[in-house]
Formats: C-alpha cells, sequence, structure tokens
C-alpha cells in the first residue's frame, strides 16, 4: 500500500513509521519546512522512545520517506492520512478544525485514482461528512471514500501502543473502504487486535467518550485522594480495592496533580461543547473539566503551605515538567498552573526535566533550570516531585535533605514511603495520603 501521511507530529510521525515497518510504502508530509528538513538528517524532532531507530531502519529500507511536497506524495497515494493537530479553538473550547480542513482542500486537489482518505485527527462528530463536502466541492471529480480512524496511542509508549493496539477503530459509510482499511491493519489484524468497523460518525465519537471516560477516572479518584487526606485515609490503597472488582479495572486510579497533556483537556472541552451543540449535555465530563481546572492550581497551593503558608522570596525545586514521563511534551502541562501559582506568590522557581527543559523553555517565564535533581534541590526550601520520571523515583535522599535549605519534600505522584522519606530527616508530604500512612 501506498500511504501519505499528512502531519508529521506525535501521532502522524509514529503512525507513519509503524505502519513502514508493517510494509508499507509512506512518505510523512508536513508544512513545517524545518521540521522535514530535519527528518532527513535523521533527527527525530520529537522525543518518544523507540521512535529514532524505527525511522532510521524504515527510512534506510526505502519504505519511509519525508517531504513538504504534498501534492506528489498525495497523488501516488492508495490511502491518505490526515494527522494534524486539532487544538481548542482559541475563546470557545470547540475542537479548531481550521488544519483538518486546510489538509482536506489540499488533498482533494491532489488526488488521483480512487483513494481512501483517513482522519487520524481526533475530531468531533461530524467532521468526516465536513471533509467528505469539503473535497466534493474543491474536486467534484475526485473518487474518495472519507474514513475515520481515531488514535488511541499514548505518548511515551507510542510505539507498543500503535503495534499491540487494545483496538482499531474504523468508521465508514462507503464499503469500498473496507478492504483498503483491512489492508493498511493487516499485520494487526493477523495478531488478533480487534478490528472494530462502525459507521463513521460513531467511531468520531467512541474517541471522545474514551479520553472523556478516562479523564473522568483520574478525576474521581483524585477527588478520592482529597477525601482521603481530611478523613485519614490511603488513597493507594483505596485504588487497590476498587481497582481489584474487574468492573472498575487497576489502570488510570493514580492520585496527582490532574490530567493535563496535548489530548485530554482539550478533548473533554470540545466533547463539553458538542453535548450543548447537540442538547445533549454531559454533566460528567463538564464537572471533570472544571474540577480539574482547579487541581492544578491547588497543586501550587499545597507547595505553599507545605512552606508554611509563605513562599515570597524563597526557592522551591521542581522535579519534572512534562505532563508526564518519556516524553518532551509540555501541552497543557499541570506544571504551568504550579509554576505561575508558585511565581504569583513571590517565590523563585528552579526546575529540571530530563527531557521536556527545552520545549517547556517556549511556555514557561521566569523559571531557572537546573541541571540534574540534585541541582535542582540546593538551596530551595521545598523540592516537589511533578512528574514521576524513572530518575527521581530513587533519589539519595540523604543527599537530598543536605542539599535544601529546609528539609521538605512534596510529592505529587505517591513515588515516595513515608517512613523512608521521614527516615533522612524531611517532612513529606503526598496526595490523598493521611499522616499516619
Ligand atoms: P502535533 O502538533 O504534534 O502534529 C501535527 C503536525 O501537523 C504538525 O507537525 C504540523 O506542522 C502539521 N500540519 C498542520 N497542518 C498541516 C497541513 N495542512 N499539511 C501538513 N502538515 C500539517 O499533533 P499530534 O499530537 O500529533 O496530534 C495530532 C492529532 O492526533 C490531534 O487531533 C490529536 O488530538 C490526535 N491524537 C494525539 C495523540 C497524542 O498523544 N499526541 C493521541 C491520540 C490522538
Amino acid at each position: 500500500m501506498k500511504i501519505a501521511m499528512i502531519g508529521a507530529g506525535y501521532v502522524g510521525l509514529v503512525s507513519g513509521a509503524c505502519f513502514s515497518d508493517f510494509g508499507h510504502d509512506v512518505v510523512c508530509i508536513d508544512i513545517s519546512e524545518d521540521k522535514i528538513a530535519r527528518l532527513k538528517r535523521g533527527e527525530i524532532p520529537i522525543y518518544e522512545p523507540g521512535l529514532e531507530t524505527l525511522v532510521e531502519t524504515n527510512a534506510r529500507a526505502g519504505r519511509l520517506s519525508f517531504t513538504t511536497d504534498l501534492n506528489a506524495a498525495v497523488a501516488d497515494a492508495d490511502v491518505v492520512f490526515i494527522a494534524v493537530g486539532t487544538p481548542s479553538r482559541r475563546g470557545d473550547g470547540h475542537a479548531d478544525l481550521s488544519y483538518v480542513y486546510v489538509a482536506a482542500a489540499d488533498i482533494a486537489r491532489a488526488v488521483t485514482g480512487f483513494t481512501v482518505i483517513v482522519t487520524k485527527s481526533t475530531v468531533p462528530v461530524g467532521t468526516g461528512d465536513a471533509v467528505e463536502r469539503i473535497i466534493a466541492d474543491t474536486n467534484p471529480d475526485a473518487d474518495c471514500v472519507v474514513v475515520s480512524n481515531p488514535e488511541f496511542l499514548r505518548e511515551g509508549a507510542a510505539i507498543d501502543d500503535f503495534k499491540r493496539p487494545d483496538r482499531i477503530v474504523v468508521g465508514l459509510e462507503d464499503d469500498r473502504a473496507r478492504p483498503v482499511m483491512e489492508e493498511v491493519y493487516r499485520p494487526l489484524y493477523l495478531n488478533q487486535a480487534p478490528l472494530m468497523f462502525t459507521g463513521r460518525r460513531t467511531a468520531e465519537l467512541i474517541k471522545y467518550a474514551a479520553n472523556g471516560f478516562l479523564a473522568m477516572k483520574i478525576t474521581f479518584i483524585n477527588e478520592i485522594a482529597d477525601l482521603c487526606e481530611k478523613a485519614g485515609g490511603d488513597v493507594q490503597a483505596v485504588a487497590r480495592g476498587i481497582g481489584l472488582d474487574n468492573r472498575i479495572g487497576a489502570k488510570f486510579l493514580n492520585a496527582g496533580p490532574g490530567y493535563g497533556g496535548s489530548c485530554f483537556p482539550k478533548d473533554t472541552l470540545a466533547l463539553v461543547k458538542t453535548g450543548q451543540d447537540y442538547e445533549a449535555p454531559l454533566r460528567l465530563i463538564e464537572t471533570t473539566v472544571a474540577v480539574n481546572d482547579t487541581r492544578k492550581r491547588a497543586m501550587g497551593r499545597k507547595v505553599i503551605a507545605a512552606c508554611g503558608g509563605d513562599v515570597r522570596g524563597k526557592t522551591i525545586g521542581l522535579l519534572g515538567l512534562t505532563f508526564k514521563p518519556e516524553t518532551d511534551d509540555m501541552r497543557d502541562a499541570p506544571s504551568i498552573a504550579i509554576v505561575q501559582t508558585l511565581l504569583d506568590a513571590g517565590a523563585r522557581v528552579r526546575a529540571y526535566d530530563p527531557e521536556g527543559m527545552e520545549m517547556a523553555k517556549t511556555v514557561l517565564d521566569g523559571v531557572e533550570y537546573g541541571a540534574d535533581a540534585y541541582d535542582v534541590a540546593r538551596g530551595a526550601e521545598c523540592l516537589v516531585l511533578v512528574t514521576e520520571w524513572n530518575q527521581f523515583r530513587s533519589l539519595d535522599l540523604d543527599r537530598v535533605k543536605s542539599l535544601l535549605a529546609s528539609p521538605v519534600l512534596v510529592d505529587l505522584r505517591n513515588v515516595y514511603r513515608r517512613a523512608e522519606v521521614e527516615k533522612a530527616g524531611l517532612a513529606y508530604i503526598s496526595i490523598g495520603r493521611s499522616d499516619q500512612v
């Protein structure tokens, strides 16, 4: 199969590289000349474990290439994937579909022969219909079928998620696309990954329903964590106690500073807007959004409280800035609100992140950066574990204690045990665990 992948970001680049690894002939297209120039030189513009090797192997084998020339790549393709960004539209929280629509019109002008157009970007219900209209209006002679194939990969584990998915959802209205999509995913299909065919609008809804549910699950355990702190309990034991029930499941029950990242915040917001537009309000998701928004700044206030209620002129050390480990992605990371709350209260913030500092510098103002965890601890009034990178999981706590100006560790990811931290002479504040645990 000849595949054109429009958008070489976290999803497009990973999907393109994985499809080429399946044996397909893939061209990744991006409007960013810098991104394409770097990819052609063998540089990977994002941090994603395993991606560099995968790209290098398949590029060398001649199955994976990069270009800014959409016309040539699309004209040659059997299948064209749209994997461009769908951020929140400024002002109202709807998904901004302008990149998708531009890509659709560009595709329409370039296609030759029967072509399957696949929307991999996360798009609200009905977008497939709009893409179909744009293609027909732009080029009435185009012989295209528009399919929805939402992506469920997680940054940090993207290649494994793509190659071993729980399911592949394909939404279509025209059966001519079915054998093509079966062929595209054949290696996974043979490995028993369920390939689920639905109507196109249903596929679009599945993606938002999945992200809405997961965001709600995280927010649920975060609220239980707050109750544990006040009532005296251990949220991790509660999570285990409920997660062992198969109807609930153990995943996504880690209490923390609130969800962030490039998907959950914008997708929950867009889902709320869709619900309102269709007069089918999703009150659980509306509340999830509101609770999560408040939580991030509340985490900043938790740090301030751990420092005795006043951080003016004090240095606070932050470990981790990205929204989760194993990615450099800073989009909507909880650290942004935490940093802002601390800076607003007059603190100096020093931070270290293994992969995210370059991107953090484009998002955060007024933060100083350290060389490693211990450098950040030096002279700080309090050390805050924000993102649970592996290298923060087994810090030399005696050394941390000797470096800090006052011995306080705030662990927003519940990585440590109270007893071991206190043994090193540090005060310990975590999430959803009362003083006794
Ligand atoms: P991204 O911002 O990393 O990548 C998008 C890329 O598209 C950019 O490189 C941009 O330059 C390029 N682009 C924009 N318009 C273009 C055009 N007309 N022609 C060619 N290239 C164009 O975004 P992402 O994180 O890869 O997300 C893409 C989509 O996938 C979004 O809808 C997102 O919600 C969805 N998604 C993301 C994830 C994730 O973990 N990042 C997971 C599942 C689904």
